[in-house]
């Protein structure tokens, strides 16, 4: 039996002046004129977690052409861009005036920067639908009737029509956005065949207004980028046709310059280079192979049975390499783990800035062998693995470096930031190189060791707090909160978005539910639930069909369940393959 608008308005009157619980009564599906109202879940008191609702607009009412959802790029596109009008529609009609607590409210997350799915936003053949939430108007804990019956009657048509509704947006700024993120995704799919780890489009605007806006810096000082002759490429895009800009080659790649002379905006703008940026960002050519991650030191953080003998060996106290643990990681030890596992689920290219890095990590110079032979020092540097990296394992490196020289004998392309202008300097490197030999020794003893297989143990997680069996949120972008435990992910560098984390914290419960079983490693359980999400989209994450969620990439989940204090493994001998 299906209720109408003008039901949801005759309910909303007669509970009028009742206690604040009343409302429970109005969860339920209302038919509108042209699209449908579920009520999913109404707040318990005006000052809870508000009311969630969807409102669910038929295709042939939306009137969006199927060209704007024809491929996963601009269906994406398509979400995300309706995401901002329908936030920005929001905000207009919220009148926090409507009464105590949330009343008045009517929000959903205005995406930043970067074009992700959401799940605020859902698109089929059928439909486009909205999920945002309400905080239903009380006065003190009383029913506020009439101002309940204008917003979600009056207020909450006028918002469909003005966000979901094709004729009613701007259809120029929508075939840009969609055009835009179409060209960054084909772009990035170029990548591999050109040999490239990333491609900095000539004219783009790296630098950011500041450390906590992450839009263009404007004003004339702003140096647009301009690549050497030597690294430029031209590609044909299917809507910007052809552009130009710098094409960072595999293998071993160093960003030098002076201080303040923009490495460090370079490497942000390739770490954020794995996601698609929206017009006008000044980054919507930048691209990044999408497997890219950044690799900071992070003493302090747990390591849970790491393979870190490719960096570590021969640790005092007896502590083994090869299935390293800690609850207090040093400099070194936090980001050969953070390398490591990083490999362990596929990342091809790592990023690396000084600035975040542990020197004893990076670097031994021929004086400081000198004085500590290889035996009493476990650390190989870097330096010393860089290029089997690249060589044996197909893993690309971009270091941004100010300090060591002696870089310069492993990498392959030098690229000198000049007042934020890049020159090509690996022929200027190589002469130097020959010319001022170091006089240190290579490290490495032989092939990259085969790594120890981690089997990650279901019972380690557990999302019950207090009577909730299952609490799991996100804290901005520094924390996922699973059960009584706080994942620390302020050192996870290319997390842009707080659904992402709250996503990440689902996710992990999911992999704890479904995929973390007898003999499945790390890499085969972020892969089942990956696979799952592309399966059947964000909505597996959460039962109540929420909009809370962001997609996140393979890697960040991987760092979310590696960085969780409780996590246990299996590793090495005791694996056993199931079957
Ligand atoms: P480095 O890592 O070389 O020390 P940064 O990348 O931190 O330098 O840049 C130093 C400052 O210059 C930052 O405030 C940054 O916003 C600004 N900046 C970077 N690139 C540009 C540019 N292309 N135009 C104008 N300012 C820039
Ligand atoms: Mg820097």
């Amino acid at each position: 039996m299906a209720y109408t608008s003008a039901d949801l308005q005759r309910q909303l009157q007669r509970i009028d002046g009742k206690g604040y619980p009343a409302y429970k009564d109005i969860r339920g599906v209302y038919m509108f004129d042209d699209f449908t109202l579920f009520i999913d879940h109404v707040q318990g008191d005006p000052f809870a977690a508000p009311s969630r609702l969807r409102a669910r607009v038929p295709m042939s009412a939306a009137g969006f052409p199927p060209d704007a959802y024809a491929n996963r790029s601009r269906e994406i596109a398509l979400r995300d861009f309706l995401a901002r009008a329908f936030s920005a529609a929001c905000r207009s009609f919220s009148d926090r005036g409507r009464g105590s607590g949330k009343s008045g409210l009517m929000a959903m997350d205005m995406p930043g920067q970067e074009i992700l799915e959401r799940s605020s936003i859902v698109i089929t053949d059928e439909y486009v639908e909205a999920r945002f939430v309400a905080g239903l108007p009380a006065h003190g804990r009383r029913v506020l009737g009439r101002q309940a019956a204008a917003m979600l009657c009056e207020d909450v048509p006028k918002i469909v029509d003005a966000a979901l509704k094709y004729a009613h947006l701007n259809r120029q700024a929508l075939a840009h956005h969609l055009d835009t993120a179409e060209d960054a995704d084909t772009l990035r799919g170029r990548l591999a065949s050109l040999r490239l780890v990333a491609f900095v489009a000539d004219g783009s605007i790296l630098p950011r207004r500041s450390g906590v806006d992450d839009r263009p810096l404007q004003g004339e000082t702003v140096v647009p980028f301009r690549s050497p002759d030597s690294l430029r490429v031209e590609v044909d895009l299917p809507h910007r046709g052809r552009v130009s800009g710098m094409g960072i080659p595999t293998g071993v790649t160093l960003i030098v310059g002076g201080g303040y002379h923009g490495k460090s905006t370079l490497l942000l703008a390739l770490e954020r280079g794995v996601y698609n940026h929206i017009p006008g960002d000044g980054r919507e050519l930048v691209v990044t192979n999408p497997t890219a991650v950044k690799i900071r030191a992070e003493d302090g953080r747990s390591v849970e049975g790491v393979d870190i003998r490719p960096f570590i060996n021969n640790l005092p106290n007896h502590a083994d390499a090869a299935a390293f643990r800690t609850d207090n990681a040093s400099g070194s030890t936090s980001q050969a783990a953070n390398i490591i596992e990083a490999l362990e689920v596929g990342a091809q290219v790592l990023l690396l800035d000084e600035d975040t890095c542990a020197t004893n990590m990076m670097i031994r110079d021929a004086r400081m062998q000198a004085l500590v032979e290889k035996s009493g020092e476990p650390i190989t540097p870097f330096i010393d693995r860089v290029r089997q990296l690249s060589e044996e394992m197909g893993v690309s490196s971009i270091l941004v470096l100010g300090g060591s020289g002696d870089y310069f004998d492993v990498a392959d392309t030098v690229i000198r930031m000049d007042s934020y202008l890049p020159r090509d300097v690996t022929a200027e490197a190589k002469a130097i190189a020959a010319a001022h030999p170091t006089g240190r020794r290579q490290e490495v003893a032989g092939a990259w060791p085969a790594p120890t297989p981690r089997v990650p143990l279901a019972e380690s997680l557990n999302p019950r707090k207090g009577r909730r069996e299952v609490s799991i949120k996100g804290r901005a972008l520094r924390a996922v909160l699973f059960g009584t435990e706080e994942i620390d992910m302020t050192a996870v560098a290319q997390l842009v978005d707080e659904g992402q984390v709250r996503a990440i914290g689902q996710a992990l419960n999911l992999a704890r539910e479904r995929f973390m079983r007898p003999g499945q490693t790390v890499p085969q359980v972020i892969a089942a639930v990956m696979e799952a999400i592309a399966r059947h989209g964000l909505d597996i994450l959460d039962p109540r069909q929420t909009g809370d969620y962001v997609a996140f990439r393979p890697y960040e989940l991987a760092a979310a369940l590696n960085r969780l204090r409780s996590l246990r493994v299996e590793v090495g001998p005791a694996l056993k393959t199931p079957g």
